[in-house]
């Protein structure tokens, strides 16, 4: 049945207000998406710039065909420029971000959004660190000035109260990323946990609490948990452990997005594949010459490959060959994309390297469901393979084939890497005094501010018990120096308590630069002794290697 043309005026009508309502959805998006881009480093910014031009292509295509032209031109100009500073060679210029921003903000006016949350207000988006503010509601200064230190030096910001209504006013005014109250601080607790409850209603996602106590008994854990706390300390309270409960808490929150490697040789259809995964919060790159393959996971990483099976020049089932021919992506799962109905067919390609099928067409919410499922399997299992359980920092045999990677590109681009080899100072001593299981939370903790302080494309690697390897990207000799001797710093500030006493520990350290060298063990061995002269000269310092004097023979 045809609809009469008054019908037609009004149902295009009507998809033209859909379409509008979700661009003014979408918007937001928009603006994270080019608030990365502004805020991304020179490692990310390509990637970064990528996804923008996909997306404000599509949304020039589209707003037009939907009667909002003037979205349509200013989108346009946005692919155009972005596309503009994809071809030069460097990092693109504040004025350009500047005039990028203007763009977004006439886009945002075309399309009948107020342009009220500008981007000075836009919350910014955590780069490189984890701090977190903290609200604390504690009455003991033996307790809150220990733990005050240990979170300063892992760099959160902690706002102390002696009232709880005065802690809630604050929270409410400016959510905080965690709030931590000594139970033993209140005369009520059932009327202070009616308060904080009170508190999380309006919120949409619940304010993480935290409650110190010194009740270790069920029926207290079981009134906590029902108030919504998420982490009960018993007194004493030994600060690292806090600090390392907080940090799995930041972490999971700021977890990477899992990353689609898209291969398919039909742009448009990639295309889509991408738009959908990244609505649903994942990255996806697309890749449409099969030859690129190793390209593009070297440069992408990626936790699932999403693969074509019939392609002109090789087919899916090949290519998922060509990358098993490497035991460095034996991990990533690959997924077929098919239209064959044939299943046998399906299942002889499936057995060649493959790891599963998806029929299309496929819808959204299936392909989501089904990639994510997959990635989150995968990265689990890296996690577990290449991840120290201690610490989960990258083990021995991990950090230093990454080294190897990062001096390999190091030479290829003609930067600078540095690399440190750190070591606890008189770490034995620590375990024949308080034990174990203490000298093991010195380890955790040296972790957990490694990890704090350091960049994002930082790697960092339990080298051995009490030592550790840093691979600084992008960086020169005398900032790594700074960098580590901050490190060291901060380490020494760190207050550990067993059995009621309370200690600090020191730690040494040798840096070398990555450029020096291609050899993998012959830059390691450099830190190595540099960090052996640290030692030598008195422990609690950073030693720069410094390459033996040639003796010259008469
Ligand atoms: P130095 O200042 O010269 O580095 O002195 P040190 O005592 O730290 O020296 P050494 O490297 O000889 O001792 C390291 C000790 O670390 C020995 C080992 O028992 C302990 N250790 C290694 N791995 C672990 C671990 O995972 N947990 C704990 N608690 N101790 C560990
Ligand atoms: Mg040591
Ligand atoms: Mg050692």
């Amino acid at each position: 049945m045809h609809g009469t043309p008054a019908n037609l005026e009004q149902q295009l009508a009507e998809l033209n207000q859909q379409y509008l309502r979700r661009l003014q959805q979408e918007i937001p998006q928009l603006q994270w998406l080019l608030l990365q881009f502004i805020q991304a480093g020179p490692l990310e910014w390509r990637e970064q710039a990528a996804v923008l031009v996909l997306r404000f292509h599509t949304l020039a295509g589209s707003a037009g065909t939907f009667g909002l032209a003037g979205v349509g031109t200013v989108a346009k100009s946005i692919e155009k420029h972005v596309k503009a500073l994809l071809s030069q060679q460097q990092v693109p210029a504040r004025e350009e971000h500047a005039l990028l921003q203007q763009y977004f903000v006439e886009m945002q006016q075309a399309a009948g959004q107020p342009t009220a949350q500008s981007f000075s207000k836009a919350k910014p988006q955590r780069q490189d660190k984890t701090d977190a503010r903290i609200l604390l509601l504690c009455h003991d200064p033996l307790i809150s000035q220990p733990m005050g230190q240990t979170l300063k030096t892992f760099g959160h910001q902690v706002e102390r109260f002696v009232d709880l209504t005065q802690l809630v006013a604050s929270a409410r005014l400016d959510p905080p990323d965690v709030i931590i109250v000594d139970l033993d601080a209140l005369d009520d607790s059932t009327a202070a946990f009616a308060l904080l409850s009170n508190l999380q209603c309006p919120q949409a996602q619940p304010i993480p609490l935290f409650v110190l106590s010194s009740q270790d008994e069920f029926s207290h854990y079981l009134q906590a948990v029902r108030a919504g706390v998420i982490g009960y300390f018993v007194k004493p309270l030994n600060p690292a452990t806090l600090e390392a409960r907080l940090q799995r808490l930041l972490s999971v929150r700021e977890r990477d997005a899992f990353r689609v490697l898209i291969v398919d040789d039909d742009m448009l259809l990639a295309q889509h594949y991408a738009l959908v995964l990244q609505n649903a919060g994942l990255r996806a790159e697309i890749l449409t010459d099969p030859a690129e393959i190793f390209q593009g996971l070297r440069r992408f990483h990626p936790d699932v490959i999403l693969l074509d099976v019939n392609m002109p020049e090789c087919s899916g089932p090949e290519l998922a060959q060509t990358v098993r021919l490497q035991d460095e992506w034996l991990g990533v799962p690959i997924i077929y994309l098919s239209s064959e109905t044939d299943s046998e067919r399906q299942m002889a390609s499936l057995i060649k390297a493959g790891d599963d099928f998806l029929t299309k067409p496929i819808s959204d919410n299936a392909l989501v469901v089904a990639i994510f499922a997959r990635a989150q399997r995968a990265r689990q299992l890296a996690e577990v393979m290449t991840k120290d359980s201690l610490t989960g920092l990258l083990q021995h045999a991990h950090i230093k084939e990454r080294l190897g990677a990062e001096l390999e590109r190091a030479a290829r681009l003609q930067q600078n890497v540095s690399v440190a080899m750190l070591d606890i100072d008189h770490f034995k001593k620590v375990n024949d005094v308080y034990g174990h299981l203490t000298g093991d939370q010195v380890i955790s903790s040296l972790a957990n501010l490694l990890r704090q302080q350091l960049r994002k494309t930082d790697l960092i690697g339990r080298y051995g018990g009490e030592e550790f390897l840093l691979v600084l990207p992008e960086c020169q000799l005398d900032k790594a120096c700074q960098v580590v001797n901050q490190l060291r710093e901060a380490f020494a500030r760190i207050p550990f308590v067993s059995n009621g006493q309370t200690f600090h520990c020191t730690l040494s350290a040798g840096v070398t630069s990555g450029s020096d060298s291609q050899q993998v063990d012959v830059v390691v061995e450099h830190a190595d002794q540099a960090l052996y002269q640290a030692k030598g000269a008195g422990r609690n310092q950073v030693i720069l290697y410094q390459p033996p004097v040639p003796v010259l023979n008469e």
